[in-house]
């Protein structure tokens, strides 16, 4: 007998049909004599509903409240499948993120899970009860709600399967695996059969919104058994692993982040000291730089150009005004019409010709680069917003999956 943690993505839960889809699935894997907690996330498009929701009532909520709020689409979910379950008459019991013992940061609307309380938890597996566990939730320690970011419940499964030593993690979704692009955008992508953590982390913090990006860090740490499955057809997913056997393919795939905003700062001093005071003030302001430009000096006047996430735009430009005189900066633009574009896979920079293939297939597609950045697991490059499923198509292409 094992403990299996198997969460289920709204899709996978948005009406009473896809619900009993759901409790056959837990069920049965009861029935072999496992014990089963179940992640449910929000039905449907429930997230997006009451965001909507919110702003016709105030555009600028507090997060406190924004956070009572989302959690609210969790627990219809739980509730909900624990019904269906009853119905097929096996014992269970749902439990909200703080019945569940889930201890969180005070970052509402992003928190960070502090520890799980397994108490309660213990006590209904003992009972050997199907334990419903909603998703993308907990408590700071104020006792106050708080929410894990958007995607959150793959994170609340790992947590959950690591603090328990779950013997595997399944996270159930609307496609049948990882694919090396998304597959409904790239029709040709290809599902791999395994990935990395540090390969599948790079894609989910890159745009690949198939595993919440912490969900992957939790895994790797904890060294969770971990598995992406389509709850919809019954066959076998994508195993994510520390090491995978060597496969042909270098680049795992490729993935759009549409998160992003460029902001420039023009016409500053060509001298010592300027971007540290720039991107200090930056980091005092706690705002996260991705890919970072600077032109080469010209008439003693340079430009510095980076990326942020779409949420830090106005943070980021309000702290460029702050230090737009100490600096001398001449203007400051933003442009929020972006996408980052990137390729990732194990060894880029010790295979060249990777980057100008990616440049090549951008080019082939008359696809302007704006900036570009490189690691030793990545290409990422900036282009407009609207030519980015285009970009990724063209780039799938170019290699050879
Ligand atoms: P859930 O509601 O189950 O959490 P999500 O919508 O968060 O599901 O994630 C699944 C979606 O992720 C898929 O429908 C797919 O469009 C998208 N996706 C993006 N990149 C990939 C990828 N590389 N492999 C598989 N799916 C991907
Ligand atoms: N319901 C939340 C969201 O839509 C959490 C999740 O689905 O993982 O982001
Ligand atoms: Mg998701």
């Amino acid at each position: 007998m094992g403990l299996i943690v198997q969460k289920f993505g709204g899709t996978s839960v948005k009406d009473a049909e896809r619900i009993f889809n759901v409790a056959r699935i837990v069920t049965e894997t009861y029935s072999k004599g496992n014990n089963v907690v179940v992640v449910v996330s929000a039905q449907g498009d429930t997230t997006d509903d009451l965001i909507e929701k919110a702003a016709e009532i105030n555009p600028n909520p507090s997060k406190r409240e924004m956070d009572v709020l989302l959690s609210t689409g969790e627990q219809i979910s739980i509730s909900l499948l624990a019904m269906a379950i009853e119905k097929l008459g096996f014992p269970v019991i749902s439990l909200t993120g703080w019945q569940a013992g889930f201890v969180t940061n005070s970052n509402h609307g992003n928190a960070r899970i502090r520890k799980i309380d397994k108490e309660r938890l213990n006590l209904e597996l003992d009972k050997r009860n199907i334990v419903i566990v909603a998703g993308f939730q907990g408590l700071n320690r104020y006792d106050d709600i708080t929410t894990l970011g958007r995607g959150g419940s793959d994170t609340s499964a790992v947590a959950l399967a690591a603090a328990l030593h779950a013997d595997l993690c399944q996270i159930y979704t609307d496609v049948d695996g990882v694919y090396t692009a998304d597959p409904r955008v790239v029709k040709d992508a290809v599902k791999l059969d395994e990935i990395s953590f540090d390969e599948m982390l790079e894609l989910a913090s890159l745009g690949a919104q198939v595993l919440h990006n912490r969900s992957v860090e939790m895994a790797k740490k904890y060294n969770v058994n971990l598995e992406v499955l389509s709850s919809l057809e019954d066959k076998p997913g994508t195993k994510v692993k520390e090491v995978t056997k060597m496969e042909k393919m270098l680049i795992k795939g490729v993935a759009c982040d549409n998160d992003v905003a460029r902001i420039a700062a023009i016409g500053l001093p060509d001298e010592p000291g300027i971007a540290f005071r720039l991107f200090s003030m930056l980091a005092k302001s706690k705002v996260n730089v991705d890919i970072i430009l600077q032109s080469i000096g010209r008439d003693n006047k340079k430009d510095i150009s980076f990326t942020v996430p779409l949420s830090q735009k106005e943070t980021a430009i309000k702290c460029l005004e702050d230090v737009k005189d100490l600096l001398k900066i001449q203007d400051i633009n933003a442009d929020d019409n972006v996408c980052k574009v990137s390729i990732v896979g194990a060894g880029m920079q010790s295979n060249p010709g990777v980057a100008a293939k990616m440049f090549e297939a951008l080019f082939e597609a008359d696809i302007n680069i704006r900036m570009i950045s490189t690691s030793e697991i990545k290409i990422s490059v900036l282009i407009d917003k609207e030519k980015g499923k285009r970009a990724m198509v063209a780039i799938h292409n170019a290699f050879d999956f």
